[in-house]
Protein backbone atom coordinates (compact mmCIF):
# COMPACT_ATOMS: atom_id res chain seq x y z
CA UNK A 1 0.00 0.00 0.00
CA UNK A 2 0.55 3.43 -0.59
CA UNK A 3 0.40 6.29 2.16
CA UNK A 4 0.18 9.54 1.20
CA UNK A 5 0.11 12.50 4.31
CA UNK A 6 -0.27 15.59 3.50
CA UNK A 7 -2.40 18.43 1.91
CA UNK A 8 -6.14 18.67 0.59
CA UNK A 9 -7.07 21.82 -0.81
CA UNK A 10 -10.53 23.29 -3.09
CA UNK A 11 -9.26 25.34 -5.64
CA UNK A 12 -11.70 28.41 -6.35
CA UNK A 13 -10.95 28.89 -10.04
CA UNK A 14 -11.27 31.91 -12.01
CA UNK A 15 -10.72 33.07 -15.31
CA UNK A 16 -10.41 36.76 -15.51
CA UNK A 17 -9.25 38.93 -19.00
CA UNK A 18 -6.49 40.04 -16.63
CA UNK A 19 -4.94 39.46 -13.22
CA UNK A 20 -6.52 42.69 -10.87
CA UNK A 21 -3.99 45.31 -9.54
CA UNK A 22 -3.83 46.09 -5.73
CA UNK A 23 -6.94 47.95 -5.64
CA UNK A 24 -8.45 46.89 -8.62
CA UNK A 25 -11.69 44.92 -9.51
CA UNK A 26 -11.51 42.61 -12.42
CA UNK A 27 -15.37 40.82 -13.78
CA UNK A 28 -13.79 37.74 -14.20
CA UNK A 29 -16.55 34.37 -16.23
CA UNK A 30 -18.08 31.53 -13.81
CA UNK A 31 -16.38 30.24 -10.78
CA UNK A 32 -15.36 26.59 -10.70
CA UNK A 33 -14.48 24.62 -7.65
CA UNK A 34 -12.07 21.70 -8.07
CA UNK A 35 -10.50 19.23 -5.65
CA UNK A 36 -7.01 20.06 -5.33
CA UNK A 37 -3.85 20.41 -3.19
CA UNK A 38 -1.11 18.69 -3.61
CA UNK A 39 -1.37 15.67 -1.45
CA UNK A 40 -4.34 14.98 -2.87
CA UNK A 41 -3.82 15.02 -6.35
CA UNK A 42 -0.96 12.97 -5.81
CA UNK A 43 -3.15 10.69 -3.65
CA UNK A 44 -5.22 10.24 -6.50
CA UNK A 45 -2.80 9.68 -9.44
CA UNK A 46 -1.09 6.87 -7.64
CA UNK A 47 -4.45 5.23 -7.23
CA UNK A 48 -5.81 6.66 -10.54
CA UNK A 49 -2.65 6.01 -12.95
CA UNK A 50 -0.82 3.13 -11.35
CA UNK A 51 -3.85 1.31 -9.82
CA UNK A 52 -1.95 0.91 -6.23
CA UNK A 53 -3.97 0.52 -2.82
CA UNK A 54 -3.92 4.26 -1.72
CA UNK A 55 -4.85 5.57 1.40
CA UNK A 56 -4.42 9.69 2.07
CA UNK A 57 -3.85 11.04 5.37
CA UNK A 58 -5.12 14.81 5.36
CA UNK A 59 -6.54 17.01 7.39
CA UNK A 60 -10.12 18.53 6.71
CA UNK A 61 -12.25 21.17 8.17
CA UNK A 62 -16.46 20.45 8.82
CA UNK A 63 -17.40 22.02 5.36
CA UNK A 64 -18.67 21.61 2.06
CA UNK A 65 -14.93 21.50 1.04
CA UNK A 66 -14.12 18.72 2.88
CA UNK A 67 -17.23 16.97 0.82
CA UNK A 68 -15.46 17.93 -2.55
CA UNK A 69 -12.42 16.43 -1.32
CA UNK A 70 -13.91 13.48 -0.08
CA UNK A 71 -15.72 12.73 -3.02
CA UNK A 72 -12.66 13.43 -5.15
CA UNK A 73 -10.73 10.85 -3.22
CA UNK A 74 -13.54 7.97 -2.75
CA UNK A 75 -13.88 8.25 -6.75
CA UNK A 76 -10.48 7.59 -7.67
CA UNK A 77 -10.67 4.66 -5.08
CA UNK A 78 -8.41 6.10 -2.19
CA UNK A 79 -8.71 5.72 1.54
CA UNK A 80 -9.55 8.89 3.05
CA UNK A 81 -7.67 8.53 6.53
CA UNK A 82 -9.18 12.50 7.44
CA UNK A 83 -8.20 14.51 10.15
CA UNK A 84 -11.02 17.10 11.63
CA UNK A 85 -10.08 20.32 12.25
CA UNK A 86 -11.92 23.42 13.40
CA UNK A 87 -10.89 25.22 10.78
CA UNK A 88 -11.62 25.38 7.56
CA UNK A 89 -10.41 23.26 4.71
CA UNK A 90 -7.52 24.23 2.63
CA UNK A 91 -8.22 26.79 -0.08
CA UNK A 92 -6.68 28.09 -3.38
CA UNK A 93 -8.13 31.28 -4.54
CA UNK A 94 -6.59 31.13 -8.32
CA UNK A 95 -7.16 33.75 -11.39
CA UNK A 96 -6.24 32.60 -14.16
CA UNK A 97 -5.81 35.46 -16.93
CA UNK A 98 -6.21 35.18 -20.92
CA UNK A 99 -2.79 34.68 -21.33
CA UNK A 100 -2.78 31.74 -19.51
CA UNK A 101 -0.29 33.36 -16.31
CA UNK A 102 -1.99 32.91 -13.06
CA UNK A 103 -1.85 34.60 -9.39
CA UNK A 104 -3.25 31.78 -6.13
CA UNK A 105 -3.44 33.01 -2.80
CA UNK A 106 -3.67 29.46 -0.42
CA UNK A 107 -4.95 29.61 2.73
CA UNK A 108 -4.05 26.44 4.02
CA UNK A 109 -6.53 26.17 6.99
CA UNK A 110 -6.86 22.65 8.57
CA UNK A 111 -3.83 21.47 6.46
CA UNK A 112 -1.61 23.75 8.99
CA UNK A 113 -3.31 21.62 12.00
CA UNK A 114 -2.04 17.57 10.59
CA UNK A 115 -0.17 16.83 13.99
CA UNK A 116 2.69 14.94 14.21
CA UNK A 117 0.65 12.43 16.21
CA UNK A 118 -1.84 11.33 13.84
CA UNK A 119 0.38 9.34 11.72
CA UNK A 120 -1.78 6.15 11.66
CA UNK A 121 -0.04 2.41 11.86
CA UNK A 122 1.94 1.94 8.74
CA UNK A 123 1.88 -2.22 8.95
CA UNK A 124 0.97 -2.79 5.48
CA UNK A 125 2.37 0.73 4.13
CA UNK A 126 5.16 -0.29 1.75
CA UNK A 127 5.79 3.86 1.09
CA UNK A 128 5.19 7.01 1.98
CA UNK A 129 4.68 10.10 0.05
CA UNK A 130 5.64 13.40 1.27
CA UNK A 131 4.57 16.88 0.23
CA UNK A 132 5.56 20.94 1.58
CA UNK A 133 2.20 22.37 2.02
CA UNK A 134 1.54 20.98 6.03
CA UNK A 135 3.68 21.98 8.63
CA UNK A 136 7.59 21.24 8.56
CA UNK A 137 7.81 19.21 11.92
CA UNK A 138 4.66 17.17 10.92
CA UNK A 139 6.70 16.26 7.63
CA UNK A 140 9.39 15.56 9.46
CA UNK A 141 7.95 13.49 12.08
CA UNK A 142 6.15 11.69 9.48
CA UNK A 143 9.38 10.67 7.55
CA UNK A 144 10.85 9.97 10.68
CA UNK A 145 8.40 7.05 11.92
CA UNK A 146 8.39 5.62 8.67
CA UNK A 147 12.45 5.30 8.04
CA UNK A 148 12.09 3.40 11.82
CA UNK A 149 9.11 1.42 10.56
CA UNK A 150 11.44 0.06 7.34
CA UNK A 151 8.61 2.33 4.84
CA UNK A 152 10.15 3.99 1.91
CA UNK A 153 10.02 7.74 1.98
CA UNK A 154 9.16 9.80 -1.24
CA UNK A 155 9.15 13.88 -0.59
CA UNK A 156 8.15 15.87 -3.44
CA UNK A 157 9.97 18.92 -2.25
CA UNK A 158 7.03 21.36 -3.59
CA UNK A 159 6.35 24.39 -2.54
CA UNK A 160 10.10 24.89 -2.84
CA UNK A 161 12.03 26.11 0.63
CA UNK A 162 14.95 24.56 2.39
CA UNK A 163 14.73 21.57 4.23
CA UNK A 164 15.89 20.75 7.63
CA UNK A 165 19.08 17.97 7.70
CA UNK A 166 16.65 15.60 10.01
CA UNK A 167 14.04 15.54 7.48
CA UNK A 168 16.61 14.57 3.98
CA UNK A 169 18.21 12.12 6.29
CA UNK A 170 15.04 10.31 6.46
CA UNK A 171 13.88 10.72 2.55
CA UNK A 172 14.45 7.63 0.24
CA UNK A 173 13.48 9.08 -2.91
CA UNK A 174 13.48 13.22 -3.47
CA UNK A 175 11.43 14.94 -6.42
CA UNK A 176 12.27 18.37 -7.26
CA UNK A 177 11.33 20.57 -10.17
CA UNK A 178 13.79 22.76 -11.40
CA UNK A 179 13.09 25.97 -8.84
CA UNK A 180 12.90 23.64 -6.00
CA UNK A 181 16.02 21.72 -6.54
CA UNK A 182 17.50 25.57 -6.84
CA UNK A 183 16.34 25.68 -3.30
CA UNK A 184 17.78 22.25 -2.20
CA UNK A 185 21.02 22.26 -4.01
CA UNK A 186 21.86 26.01 -5.32
CA UNK A 187 22.02 26.88 -8.56
CA UNK A 188 26.00 26.16 -9.44
CA UNK A 189 26.92 22.99 -10.84
CA UNK A 190 25.46 20.39 -13.22
CA UNK A 191 21.75 19.06 -12.53
CA UNK A 192 24.19 15.49 -12.10
CA UNK A 193 26.81 17.62 -9.45
CA UNK A 194 23.53 19.13 -7.75
CA UNK A 195 21.44 15.90 -7.64
CA UNK A 196 24.24 14.30 -5.46
CA UNK A 197 25.10 16.99 -3.28
CA UNK A 198 21.22 15.79 -1.79
CA UNK A 199 22.65 13.03 -0.58
CA UNK A 200 19.24 10.51 -0.71
CA UNK A 201 19.50 7.96 -2.48
CA UNK A 202 17.36 8.41 -5.63
CA UNK A 203 17.26 12.28 -6.66
CA UNK A 204 14.95 13.15 -9.34
CA UNK A 205 14.20 16.57 -10.84
CA UNK A 206 11.44 17.10 -13.12
CA UNK A 207 11.75 19.56 -15.88
CA UNK A 208 8.70 19.95 -17.59
CA UNK A 209 8.81 19.56 -21.30
CA UNK A 210 12.32 18.39 -20.97
CA UNK A 211 11.06 15.35 -19.11
CA UNK A 212 13.57 14.37 -15.92
CA UNK A 213 16.74 13.27 -14.58
CA UNK A 214 17.51 10.87 -11.91
CA UNK A 215 20.64 10.05 -10.08
CA UNK A 216 19.58 7.16 -8.35
CA UNK A 217 22.57 5.22 -6.12
CA UNK A 218 25.66 7.05 -8.70
CA UNK A 219 24.03 6.13 -11.57
CA UNK A 220 22.45 9.06 -13.83
CA UNK A 221 19.36 8.35 -15.79
CA UNK A 222 17.09 10.35 -18.27
CA UNK A 223 13.79 9.81 -18.75
CA UNK A 224 12.25 12.59 -22.16
CA UNK A 225 8.93 13.76 -21.88
CA UNK A 226 6.14 12.40 -24.06
CA UNK A 227 5.63 14.11 -27.07
CA UNK A 228 1.36 15.12 -26.52
CA UNK A 229 0.03 18.50 -27.02
CA UNK A 230 -0.04 20.30 -23.40
CA UNK A 231 -2.81 22.61 -22.70
CA UNK A 232 -2.91 22.80 -18.90
CA UNK A 233 0.02 21.86 -16.91
CA UNK A 234 -1.96 21.90 -13.40
CA UNK A 235 -0.71 19.10 -11.26
CA UNK A 236 2.11 17.48 -13.77
CA UNK A 237 4.28 17.46 -10.97
CA UNK A 238 1.88 15.84 -8.58
CA UNK A 239 0.42 12.65 -10.94
CA UNK A 240 4.37 12.57 -11.59
CA UNK A 241 5.09 11.74 -8.07
CA UNK A 242 2.09 9.97 -7.57
CA UNK A 243 2.21 7.65 -10.41
CA UNK A 244 5.89 7.34 -9.39
CA UNK A 245 5.29 5.63 -6.01
CA UNK A 246 2.14 3.77 -7.24
CA UNK A 247 4.80 1.76 -9.87
CA UNK A 248 7.52 1.49 -7.05
CA UNK A 249 5.01 0.41 -4.76
CA UNK A 250 3.97 -2.12 -7.25
CA UNK A 251 7.53 -3.32 -7.66
CA UNK A 252 8.68 -1.52 -10.77
CA UNK A 253 12.08 -0.53 -11.03
CA UNK A 254 13.48 3.30 -10.99
CA UNK A 255 13.91 3.57 -14.94
CA UNK A 256 9.99 1.87 -15.82
CA UNK A 257 8.37 3.95 -12.80
CA UNK A 258 9.94 6.73 -13.91
CA UNK A 259 8.52 5.81 -17.38
CA UNK A 260 5.35 5.55 -16.47
CA UNK A 261 5.20 8.26 -14.22
CA UNK A 262 6.38 10.10 -17.37
CA UNK A 263 3.40 9.05 -19.64
CA UNK A 264 1.00 9.84 -16.33
CA UNK A 265 2.29 13.25 -16.36
CA UNK A 266 1.84 14.27 -19.82
CA UNK A 267 -1.53 12.80 -20.34
CA UNK A 268 -2.58 15.18 -17.21
CA UNK A 269 -0.80 18.37 -19.38
CA UNK A 270 -3.18 17.39 -21.69
CA UNK A 271 -6.83 18.15 -19.89
CA UNK A 272 -7.82 21.18 -17.58
CA UNK A 273 -7.79 20.88 -13.65
CA UNK A 274 -5.86 18.94 -11.05
CA UNK A 275 -7.57 15.96 -10.11
CA UNK A 276 -9.91 15.75 -13.10
CA UNK A 277 -6.92 15.84 -15.29
CA UNK A 278 -5.30 12.57 -13.72
CA UNK A 279 -5.38 9.71 -16.38
CA UNK A 280 -6.21 5.99 -15.33
CA UNK A 281 -4.04 3.14 -15.54
CA UNK A 282 -4.89 1.99 -19.77
CA UNK A 283 -4.42 5.19 -21.37
CA UNK A 284 -0.51 5.51 -19.62
CA UNK A 285 -0.11 2.00 -20.93
CA UNK A 286 -1.55 3.12 -24.39
CA UNK A 287 0.73 6.03 -24.03
CA UNK A 288 3.71 3.72 -23.26
CA UNK A 289 3.14 1.22 -26.01
CA UNK A 290 2.69 3.64 -28.70
P1 LIG B 1 5.88 20.90 -11.88
O1 LIG B 1 4.47 20.83 -12.40
O2 LIG B 1 6.00 20.37 -10.48
O3 LIG B 1 6.59 22.20 -12.09
P2 LIG B 1 7.19 19.81 -14.24
O4 LIG B 1 6.70 20.99 -15.00
O5 LIG B 1 8.66 19.55 -14.23
O6 LIG B 1 6.69 19.80 -12.74
O7 LIG B 1 6.45 18.53 -14.85
C1 LIG B 1 6.53 17.26 -14.25
C2 LIG B 1 6.63 16.19 -15.31
O8 LIG B 1 5.44 16.24 -16.12
C3 LIG B 1 7.79 16.33 -16.29
O9 LIG B 1 8.96 15.71 -15.81
C4 LIG B 1 7.24 15.61 -17.52
O10 LIG B 1 7.42 14.22 -17.40
C5 LIG B 1 5.75 15.94 -17.45
N1 LIG B 1 5.44 17.12 -18.30
C6 LIG B 1 5.32 18.41 -17.90
N2 LIG B 1 5.07 19.24 -18.94
C7 LIG B 1 5.00 18.43 -20.03
C8 LIG B 1 4.76 18.65 -21.44
N3 LIG B 1 4.54 19.89 -21.92
N4 LIG B 1 4.76 17.58 -22.27
C9 LIG B 1 4.99 16.32 -21.80
N5 LIG B 1 5.23 16.04 -20.49
C10 LIG B 1 5.24 17.08 -19.62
Amino acid sequence: QVLVAGSANVDYVVRAPHIPTPGETVLGGDLTIVPGGKGANQAVAAARSSGAATVMLAALGNDAAAETLERSLAGAGVLLHAVRSNSPTGAALITVSETGENAITVAPGANMALAPTDLPDLAGIAWLVLQLETPIDTVTAFAQAARTAGVKVLLNTAPARALPAELLAAVDVLVANEEELACVAGEDGSIADRLATIGTSIAIVTLGARGSCALANGVFHLQPAFGVRAIDTTAAGDTFCGALAGALGQGQLLPEAMRFASAAAALATTRAGAQSSIPVRDEVERLIAG
